[in-house]
């Protein structure tokens, strides 16, 4: 079996949303970072979890996943975010920027679409803060097809959590020892 793809968002998921008193979670510290067509002089901040980096290597250096940027980030996530955590230089899936004022447009994820053309007929645990009922059901229903998927969604105030990952592990643990009978 080819490993699941890994497909892992930015916001909501490793730079959590602040809470409604414009605080972020202690365990982040704040970097000052320039994406692509931002001046250096006129950063944007973002909040990372050091923990994230050691977790998320734990799970890369296993095999079990290919992991994957899939975020309104696209490269910046790879040549900025990255780094930041002390993770290897990944792909990315080049997501089009749609004219949207909202993230669900017609009832699901905007990247959706996207993913699902670019995944093909790959097995995938994609992690997004952002799904509805209908990514989950579109899920189900990959997986009742025979295309494994899981769809992990931490709570955006809070971010990921380490429980996530084992949840990713143990899914995905499964599934070869499944391939291998
Ligand atoms: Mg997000």
């Amino acid at each position: 079996m080819r490993p699941p793809y890994l497909l892992l968002d930015v916001d909501g998921v490793l730079v959590p949303f602040p809470d409604e008193h414009g605080s972020t979670p202690a365990t982040h510290a704040r970097h000052d970072v320039a994406p692509t067509g931002r001046s250096t002089d006129d950063p944007v901040a973002v909040w990372l979890n050091p923990d994230h980096g050691h977790l998320l290597m734990d799970v890369i250096r296993t095999g079990l996943v290919t992991p994957v940027w899939c975020t309104s980030w696209r490269q910046d996530a790879t040549t900025l975010i990255g780094p930041l955590l002390g993770l290897p230089t990944l792909p990315y899936v080049d997501l089009p920027r749609p004219q949207i004022t909202t993230s669900h447009p017609n009832g699901y994820l905007w990247k959706r679409d996207h993913v699902d053309t670019w995944l093909g007929d790959a097995a995938a645990v994609w992690i997004d803060d952002d799904f509805t009922a209908l990514d989950h059901a579109w899920a189900r229903e990959r997986t009742a097809h025979g295309t494994a998927t899981l769809l992990i969604q931490p709570d955006p105030h809070d971010g990921l959590q380490s429980g996530h990952l084992t949840e990713l592990t143990t899914w995905v643990s499964r599934l070869s020892a499944a391939d291998a009978v």
